[in-house]
């Protein structure tokens, strides 16, 4: 299928892009295939895919175990209603995911995207306070986080910008401590932990849960925070009994270096949304999981039940592939090319950090983070990456990667030299503007 000049121009006039105008549209670069982990645009280039797809494309495109899942599901039904009604996908993939995550967490809930994990769990945690007789109201958690678009889950999005004063009235009003400081290889600072202490002292029992994202957080500003802090946040949310919701929804499967975020700190929590890599990045599927114990306290509450329940709910066709994604990050690959990732951007990434222009450079398991001082030009980095090669998309003052794993070395020296040669050009621009 081709895309012509006319369907471009009708794509800027009709159709919203993530976060984008409808009168002054960032230009989109049109993406005919994808496979292994290169996109090929309208005109034939190939370009080397840095982002994964936003976190979820973890395999690469095109893979041909995760393409035959869904031939073979397609074959037998792509959906059926979840409701009265169970299906094979859903229980291998539910096994799975029981298996691999602490085993605590016994029961979970299969939605649709990201942002609605998000809503589930947060629902759950007020439904959980509900049915024990004290309702709560509150969520607690730390600033510069991310947790989706939806009103639930934006509630708990950093405050600052735009996300809430432009709803602001119809938003709860949530609790936020300020975001952890100290950087995940840094010796760790005991003072880190007062104000979350001292907010949750002050308001423990209006505090339904604590939401985080555990060691990396993501679209607030890829910052990567010391495990000791989430080791604290766990023993707080234990003394106060307050429950710990992980969104690991960026995190989970391999990208930091442990399958869980949580496990560099050997943290458990109440709840765990899982999304984006969950498919492979072939199809939208999330999963929030929690205790048997917070499961049968809501059970056994007024509602008789847990109040949520898309049209979509276990898509077979995106459990299938969820089941075929996890098999292959079961014969344990992504250990060592997530390792090797690693060894690689910092030895060539690394560098940059003593470049004038340049903030901080931030590295662990398959995520990169080049920050610049000031906010750069997204259009026209991203033009020159096309010219380059690579597709990597920056945002306000974050030059990032996030490859899929079976990336090759040279792959991935193409990338970082790209994001190299620009941030020498601002570097350079920025100097002889003096
Ligand atoms: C992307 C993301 C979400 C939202 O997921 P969607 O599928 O985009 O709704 C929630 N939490 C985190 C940490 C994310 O990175």
């Amino acid at each position: 299928m081709l895309l012509t000049t006319d369907d471009l121009a009708f794509d800027q006039r009709h159709i919203w892009h993530p976060y984008t105008s409808m009168t002054q549209p960032l230009p989109c670069y049109p993406v005919t295939a994808a496979s292994g982990v290169e996109l090929q645009l309208a005109d034939g280039r190939k370009l080397i895919d840095g982002m994964s797809s936003w976190w979820a494309a973890i395999h690469g495109y095109n893979h041909p175990v995760l393409n035959q899942a869904v031939s073979q599901q397609l074959a037998q039904m792509s959906h059926v209603m979840f409701g009265g009604i169970t299906h094979p996908a859903a229980v291998t993939l539910a096994r799975q995911l029981i298996a691999i995550t602490p085993q605590a967490l016994d029961c979970l809930f299969l939605a649709d995207s990201g942002s609605v994990a998000v809503e589930v769990a947060l629902k759950m945690a007020l439904q959980y306070w509900q049915a024990r007789g004290e309702p709560r109201q509150r969520m607690l958690t730390v600033r510069h986080g991310y947790h989706g678009d939806t009103f639930g889950a934006m509630s708990v999005c950093d405050p600052a910008g735009t996300m809430h004063s432009l709803y602001q009235g119809y938003l709860p009003a949530q609790l936020f401590a300020p975001a952890p400081q100290c950087r995940f290889d840094q010796v760790w600072d005991e003072h880190e932990i007062a104000p979350l202490t001292q907010l949750i002292e002050k308001h423990d029992k209006q505090i339904a849960a604590v939401i985080i994202e555990p060691i990396v957080q993501g679209a607030g500003g890829m910052r990567i925070y010391h495990p000791t802090y989430l080791k604290r946040l766990r023993e707080l949310c234990d003394r106060h009994q307050l429950l710990l919701i992980a969104d690991e929804i960026a995190t989970g499967f391999g990208r930091t270096g442990k399958l869980f975020a949580c496990q560099h700190a050997e943290v458990v929590p109440d709840i765990l949304c899982l999304g984006k890599a969950l498919t492979g990045g072939y199809m939208t599927l999330s999963a929030t999981l929690t205790t048997r114990r917070v499961a049968e306290t809501i059970s056994d509450g007024a509602a008789g039940c847990f109040m949520h329940g898309p049209t979509f709910m276990a898509n077979p066709l995106a459990c299938a592939v969820a089941s075929a994604s996890l098999n292959l990050l079961a014969n344990n690959q992504w250990q060592q090319q997530v390792a090797t990732i690693e060894m690689q951007l910092r030895q060539q990434l690394q560098p940059l950090a003593d470049l004038p222009n340049v903030a901080d450079v931030r590295i662990l398991g398959a995520i990169g983070v080049v920050e610049m001082k000031q906010a750069v030009d997204v259009a026209a980095l991203q033009a020159q990456f096309v010219a380059d090669g690579v597709w990597i998309r920056p945002f306000g003052r974050l030059i990032y990667l996030m490859p899929p794993y079976n990336i090759n070395s040279l792959q991935l020296s193409r990338l970082t030299t790209a994001i190299t040669k620009v941030v020498h050009q601002i570097c350079t621009a920025s100097s002889t503007a003096g």
